[in-house]
């Protein structure tokens, strides 16, 4: 029987010793007050139990990890339409680079770059009838937890200061791959990236996807096919232009936000979740990203 517990104290006690942590995301006025100190850890099993570490409990803003939770709403809706507006290759970029955009006729590359998000963004848009209340109640239900909320203020901050992200927005709409307007997708987008889960939440709301499509509350939100494609783009495409790197060193699906946290699970039997605000140069969790690897070392747990 593995000592998870353990394992997670020790990855805990290590890294919250180590010197070097990253420097927190300061583009996003808002994110900047964040202190480099905080390391949280959570591990569901899907057997039921759970462990925690840390700061497992603290709501931090989940920013990018919002966009997988968007894509799999959004597929309840279009299915397999969805793949005519943005592809499933991995950029290989970072997360709100244009370039790519441009050439390719305005498909975005994947879902989890900021592009492909703000076309999933638009398609809950037109889908929802109340779009930020109603996606906010679909995070709480597959989560089990009605104190799920939005950081008005967070939403707010990157609302004046999002200028690649309405960069990004009108390159879209003109290439006709928008159908509301700027506005109304950029705010949805913002709200959706505001949302504040700690750990624990992240890994209850990700339990979907590491079983076949249903919740922790046994309800099938997604088709089994669907969870399978969308742990295959967190693999591929989570990361940005360090996917290969987190393959490499972890060896699961997963994905980062530049709140500092990281989700990734091993389908069938557990999810993990991480949160240390300082990040990389590539925008994901310094100490997070070391300390999935050590867990995926230490358990023998990976994909591979
Ligand atoms: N809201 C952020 C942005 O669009 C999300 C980026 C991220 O977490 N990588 O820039």
């Amino acid at each position: 029987m593995i000592d998870f517990q353990g394992i997670l104290n020790n990855i805990h006690d290590d890294l919250k010793a180590q010197e070097v942590k990253g420097i927190v995301a300061s583009y996003i006025p808002e994110l900047s007050k964040k202190d480099v100190n905080n390391l949280g850890l959570f591990m569901q099993h899907v057997d039921g139990r759970s462990f925690s570490a840390g700061d497992a409990f603290t709501p931090f803003s989940i920013q990018s990890i919002s966009k997988v939770l968007a894509l799999s709403k959004a597929i309840a809706f279009e299915d397999n339409k969805i793949w005519e507006r943005v592809d499933v290759e991995p950029s290989g970029n970072p997360f709100n680079h244009l370039s790519l955009l441009e050439l390719e006729n305005g498909i975005p590359r994947n879902p989890l770059i900021n592009s492909g998000a703000l076309v999933i963004a638009d398609i809950l848009v037109s889908h929802l009838e109340n779009p930020k209340e109603d996606f906010l109640q679909y995070v709480r239900d597959i989560s089990n937890d009605q104190t799920i909320k939005y950081n008005f203020k967070v939403a707010d901050s990157e609302e004046s200061t999002g200028f690649n992200n309405f960069a990004a927005a009108y390159l879209l709409k003109s290439f006709n791959n928008l159908n509301n307007s700027v506005e109304d997708v950029l705010d949805f987008y913002f709200h959706q990236c505001s949302i504040e889960m700690s750990c624990a939440q992240l890994s209850k709301a990700f339990y979907l996807f590491a079983n076949g499509g249903k919740c922790m509350n046994n309800k099938q939100h997604i088709p089994v096919k669907q969870a399978k494609r969308i742990n295959a783009i967190m693999l591929t495409c989570g990361f940005y232009d360090e996917a290969g790197e987190f393959a490499f060193e972890v060896g699961l699906p997963g994905k980062s936000g530049v709140g500092g946290g990281i989700v990734a699970l091993l389908p069938n039997n557990f999810i993990i979740a991480t949160w240390a605000p300082g990040l990389n140069p590539r925008g994901n969790s310094l100490i997070g990203m070391q300390a999935l690897e050590q867990f995926t070392s230490q358990t023998n747990l990976s994909i591979f």
